[in-house]
């Protein structure tokens, strides 16, 4: 025993050294980079995600390694999953039976209704995991389909003469922050599809212009990604004839298309009367009077010449006498926008399919000119007036809560910490020492008899340890949880391991701790089973796992 005391006071001494990292921080060193990206190689690469390397540059950046990135979570459900991780634009829902519903629209007199359940049914199982702080719910089905639809969840602007102006907030599981839901078919639709258009349409545009499918420019003036020729470029030709210039789809169409129900592609950024609607700019700065043509028939479309039945034209003042005035202005206006972008699938998307749908939106949120004339992202579209976030981490409600305690209760989702490859641990996951507030964070699994063991049907705690004292080299289970509840990964896209181990009828602890000066093979003894307290036996670094 009196051996021992120095061997304790060491001990302890390790435990006061600087701060070591906690798991979710830790950046591993050149070397343990390149272990780890030999070490993802090995592994099953069914379950194993990567993720892009050339993450746009900016703040969001910085400090950025293949650790962090790798670090994918898991949300397990009966009937679905959420994989999500921390520097994602994009999250992947995993539910047959939810992508089984989009992709077959419903059929019969209540097929409207129907549509709308699912939509509400799909909103309240969001919420069930991510708060209700972003203004934009898409998905975008792995599976390509030709359908992209936008759905007002709520009326967010008056003045635009757009939308039903029924408040669905209550249906949809938001609290009143969501604006729109929307609908992408494949995880390309931004770059390479409507996904701008779709956006668009959480402003515009009225019923009034006609256009065949609701809410799109008709045969107007407007020139945007929902349609119409350019702005102040038509000519009477006499009688019935005018001369208009369009957008090409590419410079060596023959003619240009007005687009009556808008693009499909962001080759054109939002017109000024779009930008007016979004509230992005004043009704002075739109620069033209609203003009429809009626009975629109091309003439020659080469030339850009049709014939009208008539040309109405609608001042901005008539138009804010008709469907008031834009509220909130281009002033108060929300800029800054937010969204939750969901890929749907049957399975777990591969880390291909992660890494073209991450980067699709990748390049949709970049709040910068991409350098690409024939594409406009969602900053380049408003002329840089707004832009449009996709961090799911911000939202995501955290996984941690359990019966034990709330969130803010544990410092990460799993108690432990990877341990250096170069160690040779059988583990992939040991306890750890936060000098932070210092307490041990691992977990135990329960063994009777050498047998493991169970106890309320659950084998594996996580736990952590205060210590009691100093002198007598005791600590105590403060809080325990089920280990990983969650199901989440490590940096390495494994399960993570649990390194202790409780032996119930011996009260013996074993456990692997690392401190800030190695790993320490523990064995513990609980002294007080009431007060969980235990007592350190032995202690050293760990040199070679006992077999
Ligand atoms: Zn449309």
């Amino acid at each position: 025993m009196l051996k021992l005391i120095p061997a304790i006071t060491l001990f302890l001494l390790h435990f006061s050294g600087p701060v070591f990292p906690q798991s979710d921080a830790y950046l591993p060193n050149d070397k343990e980079q390149q272990s780890v990206a030999q070490y993802i190689e090995k592994i099953d690469m069914s379950r194993m995600r990567d993720f892009p390397l050339h993450e746009a540059p900016g703040p969001e950046s910085a400090g950025m390694n293949i650790a962090a990135m790798a670090r994918l979570k898991l949300i397990e459900m009966p009937d679905y999953q959420i994989f999500y991780d921390g520097v994602s634009k994009i999250v992947n829902l995993v539910s047959k039976e939810q992508l089984a519903l989009f992709m077959t629209p419903p059929t019969g007199p209540t097929r409207i209704q129907e549509d709308r359940q699912r939509k509400y049914n799909f909103g309240k199982l969001i919420y069930q995991h991510f708060n209700d702080d972003f203004d934009f719910l898409m998905v975008a089905t792995q599976e390509p389909s030709n359908n992209n639809y936008h759905f007002e969840v709520k009326p967010h602007a008056t003045g635009t003469g757009a939308g039903w102006g029924v408040d669905h907030s209550a249906q949809m599981g938001s609290d009143g922050e969501l604006n729109s839901f929307i609908f992408l078919g494949g995880t390309d639709k931004f770059r390479d599809g409507p996904g701008s258009h779709e956006v668009m349409h959480a402003w515009a545009h009225s019923n009034k212009w006609e256009s065949t499918y609701f809410f799109h420019a008709g045969y107007t003036n407007f020139g945007g990604i929902l349609g119409g020729w350019k702005p102040n470029s038509l000519k009477s030709l006499g009688n019935d004839r005018y001369q208009i210039d369009t957008h090409k789809y590419n410079s060596t169409a023959m003619g240009g298309s007005v687009a009556a129900n808008g693009w499909a592609k962001p080759f054109i950024p939002y017109s000024n009367f779009e930008l007016y609607l979004a509230g992005l700019i004043g009704p002075s700065e739109i620069g033209h009077d609203l003009k429809r043509a009626v009975n629109f028939v091309w003439v020659n479309q080469n030339n850009g010449i049709f014939s009208a039945s008539e040309i109405q034209t609608t001042t901005i003042e008539e138009y804010i006498a008709e469907f008031g005035e834009r509220i909130p202005n281009h002033i108060d206006s929300p800029k800054n926008f937010k969204a939750l972008y969901v890929v749907l699938s049957d399975e777990p998307i591969t880390s291909e399919q992660w890494k073209i749908a991450n980067d699709d939106v990748l390049w949709f949120q970049l709040p910068e000119d991409d350098g690409d004339s024939r594409r406009y992202n969602f900053w380049e579209s408003t002329k840089g007036k707004a832009t449009m976030s996709f961090r799911p981490i911000d939202y995501i409600r955290d996984q941690s809560v359990n019966d034990e305690g709330s969130a803010s209760d544990w410092p990460a989702l799993y108690n432990g910490i990877t341990p250096k490859l170069e160690l040779g641990i059988p583990f992939n996951n040991i306890g750890f020492f936060d000098v932070n507030d210092s307490t041990i964070y691992s977990c135990i699994r329960l063994y009777t008899n050498g047998y493991p063991a169970e106890h309320g049907g659950i084998s594996e705690f996580g736990i952590a340890l205060k210590i009691v004292s100093l002198p007598d080299s005791t600590i105590q289970i403060i809080k325990s949880r089920e280990f990983n509840k969650s199901g989440a990964f490590n940096e390495n896209a494994e399960s993570p391991d649990c390194s202790g181990k409780f032996e119930t009828n011996t009260g013996v602890y074993i456990d692997l701790i690392q401190t800030d000066n190695g790993v320490l093979d523990t064995t513990w003894s609980l002294i007080d089973p009431i007060e969980l307290i235990f007592k350190l036996d032995t202690y050293k670094y760990f040199e070679k796992f006992p077999m």
